[in-house]
């Protein structure tokens, strides 16, 4: 899509620190991590929120979350815990409409969230 961030991202017209990429995924550090380890997991394909492409891709939304976990395993946060984020609309605080899974790890993460 075009003026996406994250779609540019995936196209690699922006740059990023990417530490994952194949055919439908990408995952890159966040700009402004708010942990130590602060992943952005992203689809390939521009959806705008986890809804619309669970309900476009239930088995690419699958293998998203299958991803953050193998990341978490690699970051090595997934003994100590982590936590996976989707910031939904306005309210929520959701700032780039290109769905992406926060993964967040690597201190005590605080319930209920802000
Ligand atoms: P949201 O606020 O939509 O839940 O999350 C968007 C996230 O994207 C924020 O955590 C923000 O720091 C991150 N972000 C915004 N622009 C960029 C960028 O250009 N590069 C990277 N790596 N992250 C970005
Ligand atoms: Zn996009």
């Amino acid at each position: 899509m075009s003026d996406c961030l994250f779609c540019a991202i995936v196209a690699g017209d922006v740059p990023a620190d990417v530490i994952h990429r194949d055919d439908d995924a990408v995952a890159f550090r966040d700009i402004d991590p708010k942990a130590p380890v602060h992943i952005l997991v992203i689809p390939a394909a521009h959806h705008a929120t986890a809804a619309e492409l669970a309900a476009a891709d239930p088995a690419a939304t699958g293998r998203l979350l299958a991803l953050a976990g193998s990341i978490a395993e690699s970051e090595g946060v997934a003994d100590s815990g982590y936590r996976i984020v989707t910031n939904t609309g306005p309210g929520a605080g959701q700032s780039v409409h290109h769905v992406h899974f926060h993964l967040l790890g690597g201190r005590d993460l605080s319930w209920p969230p802000g």
